[in-house]
This record gives C-alpha cells, structure tokens and sequence, in this order.
C-alpha cells in the first residue's frame, strides 16, 4: 500500500539507474495526506531532535545533508521546517555561493571539504559542490573536458567522506516550471518577499531545460550507495518537509548513536550533597 512504503525507499536514485526528471510529477504525494502531515510532521521533528541529541552525545559518526534544486524549489523553507528541531550547537548550515577569488584558486572541492560536518555533528550544504556540475556546465564556466571529470573525482570524495564516517543524504527539491514562474511572482507581489527576486533570476529560468539535463546526469552519476540522492516533489511544500524530515530521521535512526558508558567509576548510589 502506498501509504506505508518508506518514502526513503521509494525516493531514494537507484545506483545506476538512469534519472529523467522529465518523467517524475513534482506534484505526487504517493498517498500522503495534507491533513495528517502537520501531526506527522511534528512528530518527525521530534524524532530529528532525539537522534541529534544522541549523535552529538556519541560523537563518532557525522551526517552531511546536501539540498540541492532549481531557484525557489524550496531549499531555505526546508532547512527552516525539517532542522527546527536540531540544536543548534551540533548542526550547521553551511550555503555555499559564487565561489571568491580564493576558492576559484583552488580545486573545486577545497571550500567543500573544510566545511564537512566533524564527529557528533550534523553539517546541511544550501548547495554544494554539486554546482560545479551544474552552473558551471549550463554557463560554461569551465572546458567541458573539466567539468565532465568531477562527477567521478565528486564520487571519489563522498567515498573518502563516508569511509570515515560521514553519512551522505543528498537531496534534490523538484519543482515544475510553473511552480517556479508562480513562486516568482509571488516574491515580486509581496514587499516581504521582494527582496530575494534577482533580474538573474529570470535569465536563469530561460535555462530550465539545461539545468534539467545537468540535474539528470548529475543525480544519474553520484547516487551511490555510499551518498544515495532522493528526488523530493517539491511543488506542494507539506509534502516536502514530510520526505526530507522522514529520510533524514530513518538514516539517523540506521546509524544508531549511543549515549556513551558512563564514568565506570562512578558509584551506582552516589548522592550530591
Ligand atoms: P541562494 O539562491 O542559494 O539563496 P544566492 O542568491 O546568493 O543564494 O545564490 C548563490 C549563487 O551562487 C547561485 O546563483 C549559484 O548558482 C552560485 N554558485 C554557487 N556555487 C557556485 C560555483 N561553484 N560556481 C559558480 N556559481 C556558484
């Protein structure tokens, strides 16, 4: 029944499939429940909050959430509902933007890897190395001789990362292209809202049909079964925040972390006067 699949299994890139995001509804909800998501929801980000706790207190395993997606697919909303829960002295989100003259002097992995989550500690990329598979091939920024390389040398750094214990959650938000035009409008329409709209903004969407292809090959190329990506329909956002905070609670729940022992020492019937 569709209700009880793990949106994790069912989300989740098969290594070595092929993804065409052309053939996935941003809109499916696979049975879910507007009504019910608010209880369920709630009730994740508890479950989020208990887990933290327990990683930060074990300190020997980290969790590395990437978000990736088109221009108001969603990215800052997710990180605001599904992380509420997380205290912040053991989680941070790190956005990664136009790279500085220093970054561009270094190898495109060089600003990534210092900001990867250390022990105990849960490290959420608002993008990621990733676009340097994807604004940098739609606008050819680099040869393409060089981008096409870094999906393996991407590969083979999330592999480095999660043989010493970092766990990879990559998320791609999907939206449609009307969602997209319809969230736009609404940033432009409220004085609130008005201050994220760029004029790059528009240019970027009259890319949507190359950004859609390096989306594909990038999600088809790193889902491994060391740092698996989820495609998320991202048009309604309850769904949204459902998913990502029900994959992210089920990977804490698989890595397992433990209080650690106490001080052996310790007397079982010690009083503090
Ligand atoms: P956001 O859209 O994430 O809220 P900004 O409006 O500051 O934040 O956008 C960040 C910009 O930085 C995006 O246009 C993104 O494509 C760009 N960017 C991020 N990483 C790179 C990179 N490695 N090379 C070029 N541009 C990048």
């Amino acid at each position: 029944m569709a209700e009880t699949r793990s949106l994790r299994d069912v989300l989740r890139v098969k290594p070595g499939s092929r993804v065409r995001l052309a053939d996935i509804d941003p809109r499916e909800t696979f049975g879910r429940d507007k009504d019910a998501s608010k209880d369920e929801l709630a009730a994740g980000i508890e479950r989020l909050a208990g887990l933290q706790e327990r990683l930060y207190a074990e300190g020997k395993q980290a969790l590395l959430v990437v978000l990736q997606g088109i221009d108001a697919a969603g990215k800052d909303g997710t990180i605001r509902h599904v992380m509420a829960g997380f205290n912040p002295m053991g989680c941070r989100v790190v956005s990664f933007k136009v790279p500085t003259a220093d970054e561009v002097a270094h190898d495109f992995l060089w600003r990534v890897h210092r900001e990867v989550p250390g022990h105990g500690e849960i490290a959420v990329f608002n993008r990621s190395h990733y676009e340097d598979v994807l604004v940098v091939r739609v606008h050819d920024l680099v040869p393409k001789d060089v981008w096409s390389r870094r999906y393996e040398e991407i590969n083979a750094f999330e592999a480095l990362l999660a043989a010493n214990g970092i766990r990879i959650v990559k998320i791609f938000l999907l939206i449609s292209r009307d969602e997209q035009r319809e969230r736009f409008q609404e940033r432009l329409d409220d004085p609130t809202k008005r201050w994220k709209f760029r004029m790059g903004d528009l240019d970027e969407r009259k890319l949507w049909d190359d950004y859609i292809a390096a989306f594909d090959d990038a999600l088809t190329r790193c889902s491994t079964d060391v740092a698996p990506w989820y495609v998320i329909p991202a048009d309604r956002n309850w769904f949204r925040n459902l998913a990502v905070a029900e994959i992210v609670a089920e990977t804490l729940e698989e890595m397992d972390p433990q209080y650690p022992p106490a001080d052996p020492t310790l007397p079982a019937d010690l009083k503090v006067e």
